[in-house]
């Protein structure tokens, strides 16, 4: 009997116009993207990028294989050959697939020669999902336009100091890391 006089007198559908008549002339929580962009909380993590060392113009990467091994994903492929003389690895392949990451950023924690970052750049929207699949060439192309091109070296630096792990325990690279002047790395 009840549900009918509610049915009857259009309860529900009036309290739902309420709701609606409510929220109309409330402030939206919804931005117009990708017109409108949200500013990004300071360390966000997105898109990788292969950190350009400064002296040699390529990449810092020692092909040790730590973020190989660390990352939960799975999603990080190193291949290296040695070389004859000094029997130092020498990277041929690094390649990260971007849809399977979780952005847990063990990789960059892991890493000894602070070799690789993430930046701030959260849009994977393409035409072709192998965009989406890193190689080499296109993580040291996200270095030059998200950090070296954009963000400046007083963005980058803080971010070798990883929060919540010991000082001590981290590798020496971490502990006193080189600042890196990325200024004059985009010249490059
Ligand atoms: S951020 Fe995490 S999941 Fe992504 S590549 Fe690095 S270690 Fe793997
Ligand atoms: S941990 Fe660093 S140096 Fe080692 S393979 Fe990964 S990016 Fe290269």
């Amino acid at each position: 009997m009840r549900q009918l006089i509610k049915k009857l007198l259009l309860i529900d559908l009036i309290k739902g116009l309420l709701i609606t008549l409510k929220t109309i002339f409330t402030h939206p929580v919804t931005i117009r993207y990708p017109k409108q962009k949200r500013e990004i909380t300071e360390g966000f993590r997105g898109r990788h990028a292969l950190v350009r060392d400064p002296e040699t113009g390529k990449e810092r990467c020692v092909a040790c294989l730590r973020c190989v091994r660390v990352c939960p994903s799975q999603c990080i492929r190193v291949e290296y050959t040695e070389d004859p003389t000094s029997g130092a690895r020498v990277l041929t392949k690094y390649e990260i697939e971007a849809f399977r990451c979780i952005y847990c950023a063990y990789c960059v924690e892991v890493c000894p020669v602070n070799a690789i970052v993430l930046t701030e750049y959260y849009e994977y929207a393409v035409y072709d999902k192998e965009e989406n699949y890193f190689t080499k060439d296109k993580l040291l192309q996200n270095w030059d336009e998200f950090i070296a091109g954009y963000k400046g070296d007083s963005y980058l630096n803080k971010f070798w100091y990883l929060k919540g792990i010991e000082r001590r325990r981290l590798p020496f690279e971490k502990r006193f890391p080189k600042p890196i002047n990325v200024k004059m790395e985009a010249k490059q």
